[in-house]
């Protein structure tokens, strides 16, 4: 079944010289359109209202995007990371709005991937950060509970940043898991293995930071003893994926070492717990992948997943690493983390 690719031209309007570039997108359509065998359909995305967005962010924070977006002619740098251009508010409202597609393509049982930016997962409820606006995922998943009535999601960052953004706008919410694994240390800082969520929420967050360096061996074995283990106590009823893929060794702002290979490995064990637990429910909504080429790979190789095409040669290869290097972050979880401690 071909998956369905959320795009717009749109998001062109927001770029600068700078690693999150419109270029990112080009890349990716290039790449799939350049395999025959990988039908994939191509979906202009479909705006969705403010209300949606304002089920995250309050109307206050769109007002702002809104007002710096207009005012940015002359400044398009809002903090150290993170540009804004007079195009940013039209393409940061149509990248959530490509979220919220890919969720209603999911919900008619068609394999989606929201290929968007800017990327949300550092947006919090009312800040702009990380070169993120509005927090895509997080609208997505809101989304899927109002529009569709689902209960339980997991939303799974595989990022190799910390979705700060995600965790805090879900930390007391028990509905929500919100799984990271990302390099440590790294940008924006947060995402420690204790950090599990808040009141209510307390064991719906779960993060694994991963020392630096760590590859495919290391990812791979975090995601069958911890990610999969939790996904299977929580019982999702449809998985979002924050799509990065800045954990690979060639990224320029990464710390990690895993390969186009290991992000598919990591890629179907998630897509094994979406069919094994809700039905196949899953999507993927793009984040972060700085490295053009690997990007590029990667996209290819998870629409080929999502597709139930077989895996393509991983060009790339792969740099050698520890294949233990998790173990620590890894014990430590399994025995002191709420969904994975025996009960
Ligand atoms: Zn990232």
């Amino acid at each position: 079944m071909p998956t369905i690719l959320f795009t717009t031209t749109q998001h062109t309007e927001h770029s600068h010289h700078h690693p999150e570039h419109a270029g990112r997108i080009d890349a990716i359509l290039s790449a799939i359109a350049a395999d025959p065998t990988c039908v994939a359909t191509h979906v202009d995305i479909h705006s969705v209202p403010p209300a949606t967005i304002e089920r995250v962010h309050p109307a206050s924070h769109r007002t702002w995007v809104l007002a710096q977006s207009a005012a940015a002619s002359t400044a398009p740098q809002l903090d150290g990371d993170t540009y804004i251009v007079p195009g940013t508010a039209t393409a940061a409202h149509l990248a959530a709005s490509g979220a919220c597609n890919a969720v209603d393509a999911m919900m008619q049982g068609n394999p989606s991937f929201a290929l968007i930016r800017p990327p949300g997962h550092h947006a919090t409820a009312t800040t702009a950060m990380g070169f993120c606006f509005y927090n895509n995922v997080a609208i997505a998943a809101r989304h899927a509970q109002a529009t569709y009535g689902l209960r339980r999601i997991a939303i799974v960052d595989i990022d190799v940043h910390h979705g700060n953004g995600t965790d805090d706008i879900f930390a007391a919410d028990p509905d929500i898991l919100y799984i990271s694994s990302h390099g440590w240390p790294l940008y924006p800082g947060s995402g420690a293995r204790e950090q599990m969520g808040i009141d209510a929420g307390v064991g719906s967050t779960l993060n694994i930071p991963l020392p630096a360096q760590s590859g495919d061996q290391a990812f791979v074995q975090a995601y069958r003893d911890v990610v999969v283990p939790a996904l299977d106590r929580f019982v999702p009823d449809a998985i979002l994926l924050s799509a990065g893929f800045d954990a690979h060794w060639d990224d320029p702002l990464g710390n990690c070492r895993l390969s186009v290979d290991g992000y598919l490995d990591i890629c179907a064990l998630i897509k094994d717990a979406a069919v094994r637990l809700c039905h196949g429910r899953w999507c993927a909504v793009l984040e972060g992948g700085y490295s053009i080429r690997a990007l590029a790979a990667c996209t290819h190789g998870l629409v080929r997943l999502m597709s139930n095409l077989p895996r393509t040669t991983d060009l790339l290869g792969s740099k050698p690493s520890d294949p233990h290097r998790a173990d620590a972050v890894i014990q430590w979880l399994v025995q002191n983390h709420p969904l994975l401690r025996p009960a």
